[in-house]
């Protein structure tokens, strides 16, 4: 029988290309989208999820499992950007992106834990960012966010562990998907101080978006976690100077760090 996958964000980007590369491998896949009846084309089933909203997950859920009699995998997908400078980022869009990036993971983490439990098994993979490893200048929510998500995930593994739930990280690195095009922009205030060097910084970081790796390799190493028998904590996919940094940030002092990132971002 194979295995039942449900993926959050199955519409674009990373959740796509993993949902059409399990459907190849022959999982039965189940993709979420706030708007599912714009993809028609979709290669597998979109259902309706809105991370924020509580019913909608319950809803999806609770569709994968009549239909399929059981939920093997959950890929905690969905995320969204967000850039500006701190003092000027209204509360409520940093509330909203962790609505996003932090409660809603949590939210549909919950609502498949029950099933799984019941299963005796289950994998929940949560797409992170290497963002999450370091406080990235106007970045600092989504690298806030994701790292919270990095660490949330370590308590659960422990929780989780007599049931025979698994449950990791895949931190990816710059991947060219829609994430730019999506991403909260804080609408900088007249005469704001931060005017050049976030200028600077939004260039260098969409540059990189823009020339990311192919979202397939996050699918490959998606199936590869899969089928371990023992996913291991913490895994990053992307470019190697990208997964070197959160070496650098373990062997270098704090403030060499620091210095490294500035002038990366030309601040
Ligand atoms: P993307 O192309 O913008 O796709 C984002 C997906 O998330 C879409 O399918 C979207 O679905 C869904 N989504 C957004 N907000 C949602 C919400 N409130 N409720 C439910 N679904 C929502 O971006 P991507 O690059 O593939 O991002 C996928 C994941 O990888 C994210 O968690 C992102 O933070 C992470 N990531 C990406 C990169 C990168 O360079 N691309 C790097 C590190 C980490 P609908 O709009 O159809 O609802």
């Amino acid at each position: 029988m194979s295995k039942v996958v449900l993926i959050t964000g199955g519409s674009s980007g990373i959740g796509k290309s993993v949902g059409e590369f399990l459907t190849e491998k022959g999982y039965t896949v189940y993709g979420t989208s706030r708007t599912p009846e714009r993809y028609p084309n979709s290669k597998f089933k979109l259902v309706v999820l809105d991370v924020a909203d509580d019913n909608s997950i319950k809803s999806a859920v609770k569709t994968v499992i009549e239909t399929s009699g059981r939920l093997d995998i959950l890929i905690n997908n969905a995320g969204a950007g967000i850039t500006g400078p701190i003092e000027e980022i209204p509360d409520a869009e940093i509330q909203r992106n962790f609505e996003t990036n932090f409660f809603g993971p949590i939210r549909v983490i919950k609502a498949v834990l029950p099933k799984m439990r019941a299963q005796q098994s289950g994998l929940i993979i949560n797409i992170t960012s290497i963002a999450g490893y370091m406080g990235l200048p106007y970045r600092g929510i989504y690298s806030a966010s994701k790292g919270a998500l990095e660490l949330i995930t370590e308590a659960f593994r422990m929780e989780l562990k007599d049931f025979n739930i698994k449950i990791t990280n895949i931190a990816p690195g710059d991947f060219a998907t829609n994430i730019v095009a999506g991403r909260y922009h804080a609408p900088l205030l007249d005469n704001s101080p931060y005017k050049i060097p976030y200028g600077k910084t939004l260039k260098t970081v969409d540059a990189h978006v823009d020339a990311g790796n192919d979202p397939t390799e996050m699918a490959n190493a998606v199936l590869k976690v899969i089928e371990t028998p023992h996913p291991k904590i913490h895994y990053k996919v992307g470019a190697f100077l990208q997964k070197f940094s959160i070496v650098l940030k373990r062997i270098l002092p704090d403030k060499v760090y620091e210095k490294m990132l500035m002038n990366h971002y030309k601040l």
